[in-house]
C-alpha cells in the first residue's frame, strides 16, 4: 500500500490525518486477518524514524526519505514524488523477485508512484482516491481555494493506468466515471467501515457524559473532523447562535455545550485561530469548547455523550465521524452531499439537510432541544444502521477487487504477449 502525504502511525483528526489514515489502518489489519500480508509506505515526516515498524501481525509500514522531515506541506509533496519512488523502489530491489502482488495506493499522490512502481515490478495497480480535485472544486466553501489544475491531470493519469479503482459509494463510482471517464467496469464499490468493537453504545449517554463532566440535561451538538473550510465548522456556530436567538434560555448554564473535537488542517492552517474568533464575535465563548484530537476510545465517549453529531461539510467522500457517531448509539445532523445519504437514514438515523443554509441545522438542532427522547430514539436506530459498516466487510469486498486486478492484468499481459 502507498500512503505517501501521511503515516497511518499519526493521530488522526488533525493536519493531514484523517479518515483515510483510519481506512488504511483498519483495512490493512482486517486484510493480514484474511491472509493478505500488507507492507505500507509512507514518507518520513520526522527524523530518527526507524525505517520499518510492525503495526500488527502482518502489517508493516516503512518510512521512506524524500524531502526535509518536517514542515513540508502536502501543496510542495508533488516535487518529491521522484525522491519517494526511488526509496520506495529500492527497498523493493533487496527483495526476493516477486515480493509483492499488487500495489494499492491511497490519494492521487500515491497513485503517481503507484503508476510507476506497478508497471515496473509488473503487478495490478489498484487505487483509491479518497477525495477528487474536481469534485471537491465543485463545492467549495465561499474563500476556499481550488485544487490546481495539475493535481486534475494526476488523477486523470491514474484513472487511465489503474487495473481496479475502489470506490466509497455508488455515489462516488459515478462521479469517477462522469468526471474523470473512469471505466465503470474497472469501478468497483466497497463501504468503507467502522471498528465496531471501539464505537458502540456501551454503558450509553449519561456514563459517557460523567466521565467527559459534561452537563446530563444539556443539548449537545457535537463536531468531529479537521478545521477546515470544506467540513464547515463555522456553520454549525451560526446555527447555534440562530438557535439561541430562538430561545435565549438555552444559555443558562448546563443547558447547552458545542464541543469541536479535532485540529486545523488543509487552509483552515492559514487561520488556525478563526473559528475561535467566530465563536467570540457570535457570543459563544462560554459555549464552545475546543478539544484537541483524541484516541479512539476517547472520541468513542465523546460520540455517546452527544445529542447529535453535526456534520455540515460541503464535499465528504464517506464521511467516517458520522458512521462511528451512529455505531456509538448518537444520531447524525449531515449535510446531504457526498456519501453522508449513504451513511445517514434521513428521519431514520439522523437527518439529512440540502444546501448549507444555518437555519436548517438550526431548525434540526431544535428537534432535539424540544425533545430530550429524540436522541435515544434516532440514537438506537443509528447503531443498528451502522451494524452493516464493519471492516471485515470492508476487506473482504477489497479482496475480491484485488482478484480481479490480478485476474484482468494477467489476461492483458497474456493479450499483449500474444
Ligand atoms: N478522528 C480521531 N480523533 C479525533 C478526530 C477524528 O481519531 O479527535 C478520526 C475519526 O475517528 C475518523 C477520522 O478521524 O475516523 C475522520 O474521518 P472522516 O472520514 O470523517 O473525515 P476525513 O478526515 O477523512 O476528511
Amino acid at each position: 500500500m502507498l500512503s505517501v502525504h501521511t503515516s497511518p502511525l499519526h493521530q488522526p483528526g488533525t493536519g493531514d490525518a484523517g479518515g483515510m489514515n483510519v481506512y488504511i489502518v483498519e483495512l490493512s489489519k482486517q486484510l493480514a486477518a484474511l491472509g493478505t500480508e500488507v507492507e505500507i509506505f509512507t514518507r518520513a515526516s520526522a527524523g530518527g524514524l526507524p525505517p520499518a515498524v510492525e503495526l500488527a501481525p502482518g502489517v508493516l509500514v516503512r518510512h521512506v526519505d524524500a524531502g526535509p522531515y518536517e514542515g513540508l506541506s502536502k501543496e510542495e509533496l508533488p516535487a518529491q514524488m521522484c525522491a519517494f519512488t526511488h526509496g520506495v523502489t529500492q527497498i523493493w530491489a533487496g527483495q526476493l523477485p516477486g515480493y509483492f502482488d499488487l500495489v494499492h495506493s491511497h490519494y492521487w499522490l500515491s497513485g503517481q508512484v503507484g503508476w510507476l512502481v506497478a508497471e515496473r515490478w509488473g503487478v495490478p495497480l489498484v487505487h483509491a482516491m479518497h477525495t477528487m480535485a474536481k469534485v471537491k472544486n465543485a463545492a467549495l466553501a465561499a474563500g476556499d481555494s481550488p485544487e490546481p489544475a495539475a493535481r486534475v491531470i494526476g488523477e486523470t493519469q491514474i484513472v487511465r493506468a489503474a487495473d481496479r479503482l475502489i470506490a466509497n459509494t455508488a455515489e462516488e463510482a459515478a462521479e469517477l466515471v462522469r468526471h474523470y471517464d473512469a471505466d465503470p467496469m474497472r469501478t468497483a464499490v466497497v463501504h468503507p467501515g467502522v471498528n465496531l468493537d471501539v464505537f458502540r453504545p456501551a454503558d450509553g449517554r449519561a456514563a459517557a457524559r460523567a466521565r467527559l463532566g459534561l452537563p446530563q440535561h444539556a443539548l449537545i451538538p457535537l463536531f468531529v473532523g479537521r478545521i477546515q473550510p470544506l467540513k464547515a465548522p463555522d456553520l454549525l456556530l451560526y446555527a447555534v447562535r440562530e438557535l439561541l436567538d430562538r430561545d435565549p434560555s438555552l444559555a443558562d448554564p448546563g443547558r447547552l455545550v458545542v464541543p469541536i473535537v479535532g485540529g486545523p488542517s488543509g487552509t483552515g492552517l492559514a487561520r488556525p485561530e478563526r473559528l475561535r474568533r467566530l465563536a467570540d464575535r457570535l457570543g459563544l465563548t462560554d459555549l464552545v469548547r475546543f478539544h484537541p484530537p483524541v484516541g479512539q476510545e476517547r472520541l468513542a465517549d465523546w460520540y455517546r455523550a452527544a445529542s447529535a453529531l453535526v456534520m455540515p461539510s460541503y464535499s465528504e467522500s464517506f464521511g467516517l465521524v458520522a458512521a462511528e457517531a451512529q455505531a456509538c448509539g448518537t444520531p447524525v445532523v449531515a449535510a446531504a452531499v457526498g456519501g453522508l445519504p449513504v451513511v445517514v437514514r434521513d428521519e431514520a438515523t439522523g437527518y439529512l439537510i440540502e444546501g448549507h443554509d444555518p437555519v436548517h441545522y438550526a431548525d434540526a438542532l431544535a428537534r432535539f432541544a424540544a425533545d430530550p427522547g429524540l436522541s435515544d430514539r434516532l440514537g438506537r436506530a443509528a447503531a443498528l444502521h451502522a451494524r452493516r459498516f464493519g471492516w471485515a466487510a470492508t476487506a473482504a469486498g477489497t479482496v475480491s477487487v484485488y482478484r480481479a486486478a490480478t485476474e484482468s492484468h494477467r489476461f492483458a499481459l497474456r493479450s499483449a504477449h500474444g
